[in-house]
Formats: C-alpha cells, sequence, structure tokens
C-alpha cells in the first residue's frame, strides 16, 4: 500500500501510473516533490518489474576517441581540446584497429565512436588530419572506419558525434547498429548569455530534436538522455521527459534514455557549480521511469563510484557502455567499475546482469531497424533473447 499521507494527490498520480495510465506534466512535478519519496521510488521499481522483468543489461564497449576537438564550447566540458593540448586526440585508422582487435579479445561487442562536435569547421588541424586520410568530414572518417571495424573484427559500431544532418545519418546507417545524441535538456534558456550552451549551438534544443527527429525517420536506434545539473529548473526536467516520449511515440526509435548527473569538473566555468543533491537525482529517475514507461532507462555507474546499486531502487534497467579495455574519455577521472563489481552489486539487489549488444534486443526483430548487411555481423553474438550469449563471454 502507497502511504503518501501528506500529498493524496501524488497518491493518486502513482496509482494511476501502476495502471500503466499516462500522468500529465503538472503531476509528475508534483512526483518530484512528493515528501514520501519512497512511495515514488517503490512505484518505479513496480513498473520496471512489469514492463522490464529481464535481466539488468550494460554494453561491453571500447571507446574510440576519435578526435576531441569540437568547434562548440560547453561550460562544463573537459572532453574538448586545443590542438597544442598533450592530451589531443586525432587517430589514425591503425590506432583504431588496433583498439579494436584488443576489445575483441577481451570479448567486446561494441565500438563506441566519439567525436567532437564538427572539428573541422573551426580547426584548420583537423582539416589537414582528415586531408591526410582521404575523407572532408568526421562523419565520412567514421564511416570508413565503422566499416573496417565490422569487417576485421565484427565488434558492433555506435558513433556519438553530436547533431547530425539526415544525410550524416544515413551515411552512417549500414555501418553503426545504433547512434547516440544526448538531448540533454529541452530548455532554451540554457543557451542564453551566461549558460552552459551558449557558445555551443549544437546544443541548441531545436537542433537536437531536429536530429532525434532525422534518425526517427530513418528507422535508427537511438540512444539519448538529460543531463542533470547544468542550471535547468525542475520543469525543463519534465518537460525534456516527455518530449522524448513524445518522439518515441510518433518513430519507435529511441532505445534507451541516459539520465546522467552533471559532475563538476576542475578548469571549467562549472568549475564551482554544485552537483545535483543525491536524493533528488535519485528521484529524478524514478520519476523518468513513471514517465518513460518501458522505456530502458540508463544511469552511468562510473559518476556514481560509490553508490551506483541504489538506482536499480529507482527503476532503472540498463548500466550503459563498460569498458574492460578503454577509459571513459568523457569523463576521464571516473573510471568505470569492472564487470565483476557491476555484477556482485546487481546480483546483491536481488537482478542477474547480462550483456547486451549495443542495439537493444526490441529492435533486433525488426528489419525496418536493422540494416540487412548488419545481420552477419549481428546474428553470431546474439542469442534468442537479443542478449550476448553467456558462454561467448566466457
Ligand atoms: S559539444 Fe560535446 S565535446 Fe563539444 S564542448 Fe560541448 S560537451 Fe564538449
Amino acid at each position: 500500500m502507497l502511504t503518501t499521507k501528506s500529498d493524496p494527490g501524488a497518491y493518486e498520480t502513482l496509482a494511476k501510473s501502476l495502471e500503466g495510465r499516462q500522468i500529465s506534466k503538472t503531476e509528475a512535478m508534483e512526483l518530484l516533490f512528493c515528501q514520501d519519496y519512497q512511495a515514488v521510488l517503490s512505484t518505479a521499481r513496480s513498473i520496471r518489474e512489469k514492463t522490464k522483468s529481464g535481466p539488468i543489461t550494460y554494453s561491453r564497449k571500447i571507446f574510440i576517441n576519435v578526435i576531441n576537438l569540437c568547434r562548440d564550447s560547453c561550460s562544463y566540458c573537459t572532453y574538448k581540446k586545443e590542438p597544442m593540448d598533450d592530451l589531443v586526440s586525432m587517430m589514425r585508422p591503425e590506432e583504431v584497429l588496433e583498439i579494436a582487435k584488443a576489445g575483441k579479445i577481451l570479448k567486446c561487442t561494441e565500438a563506441l565512436f566519439v567525436t567532437g562536435e564538427r572539428p573541422e569547421q573551426k580547426y584548420p588541424q583537423a582539416r589537414s588530419w582528415l586531408h591526410s586520410l582521404g575523407h572532408s568530414t568526421t562523419i565520412e572518417y567514421i564511416r570508413e572506419m565503422s566499416e573496417n571495424i565490422l569487417q576485421k573484427t565484427g565488434l558492433l559500431p555506435h558513433t556519438n558525434a553530436g547533431s547530425l544532418t539526415k544525410k550524416e545519418m544515413s551515411l552512417l546507417r549500414d555501418t553503426n547498429v545504433s547512434l547516440g545524441v544526448m538531448l540533454e535538456s529541452s530548455s532554451e534558456r540554457l543557451t542564453q548569455s551566461g549558460m552552459p550552451h551558449e557558445m555551443a549551438p549544437s546544443k541548441n534544443p531545436k537542433v537536437r530534436i531536429k536530429t532525434l527527429e532525422n534518425a526517427g525517420e530513418l528507422r535508427i536506434p537511438t540512444t539519448t538522455g538529460l543531463l542533470i545539473g547544468i542550471g535547468e529548473e525542475p520543469q525543463d526536467i519534465i518537460d525534456s521527459l516527455f518530449l522524448i516520449k513524445d518522439i518515441n511515440q510518433r518513430y519507435g526509435h529511441i532505445q534507451e534514455v541516459i539520465i546522467q548527473n552533471f559532475a563538476p569538473k576542475p578548469g571549467t566555468r562549472m568549475s564551482s557549480n554544485t552537483p545535483p543533491d543525491n536524493s533528488f537525482f535519485l528521484v529524478i529517475v524514478s520519476v523518468a521511469r513513471i514517465v518513460l514507461g518501458e522505456m530502458n532507462i540508463q544511469v552511468p555507474p562510473n559518476l556514481n563510484p560509490y553508490s551506483f546499486g541504489k538506482y536499480l531502487e529507482a527503476g532503472i534497467n540498463d548500466w550503459g557502455g563498460i569498458s574492460p579495455l578503454t577509459i571513459d574519455h568523457v569523463n576521464p577521472e571516473f573510471s568505470w567499475p569492472s564487470i565483476s563489481s557491476l555484477k556482485d552489486v546487481t546480483q546483491a539487489r536481488g537482478y542477474s546482469l547480462r550483456a547486451r549488444l549495443p542495439v537493444y534486443p526490441e529492435y533486433l526483430s525488426d528489419d525496418k531497424f536493422i540494416s540487412e548487411g548488419l545481420r552477419p555481423y549481428i546474428d553470431p553474438i546474439c542469442d534468442d533473447h537479443g542478449l550476448v550469449p553467456e558462454d561467448y563471454l566466457v
């Protein structure tokens, strides 16, 4: 029995969501501030049990830091480097392939390609590097590397290159089983003067929404998500969740929603900003489950290194990409948990852990979402449930 005696409206909303009925934005806002937050968590868990009764999943990946120059500048980012920085990355094909082969030995199944936003538009160094590789855009190069890795290692590419045009996504569709683009927030206020996306035109919500819609029209399984704690208001969080839900209802291609907490980093303009309160973040994750229902929800465990297991209590069903080989180049100060500790934490809360592919199982049986040429690479590392066979990982 739910006990929200001090908040009868919230009780009715939780009961409604348990019946599978859609709640309104106003009701979702009330849940964010419900005094009995344990009731909100409990409801989120119940919805997860009903809609995602299988194992908790993760994707065993390698992180390919293709190029970390970026034409944009977000106030919280340390991934973006300048050409003379010691940690600048401009990977050549042989370096990409070397990591992929090492990942194959460690039974990784995902090759995650990450770049800054259109570096060639700002940096002559990026243009020369691409020119030396026979390309004029980063996306063309990633397409070639995706094909190379597929053919030589069988790892399945998933690219996160920020906002892409429909043409660019079409170029990647035949070699990438899925794409990633974070919405971060639907709030245009974050693009105003003094806000984190002031100097990041690609983070304008209109641009991100267009990218997500283009991916939907192209039937590309797509990962998106929210970055919490960068100056958005609680209403923005709710609006963003409803926006993602709406886009998915129109196209059915949002394979996963990441709820990521902002972590302040030294040397950035937001280094002294306060990260989201742990308890409030937990409630946000729960409300995400209540709003998004049967959609896949992930919280990255490495950004919460001491307490990530608690997100299972808030209704998540996935831990995202975990690498036994490469670091998280976007958040290098936060190492990924080992896969064995991920398993221990998951099992300690009564769930099993399974490796999935970088495309979620529900898309595998639908030819509209999977390019024909990808099937020969997917089938050998996929069981009847659409997960990586356990004996493959032994
Ligand atoms: S667009 Fe991405 S890589 Fe570029 S500055 Fe923003 S967060 Fe960093």
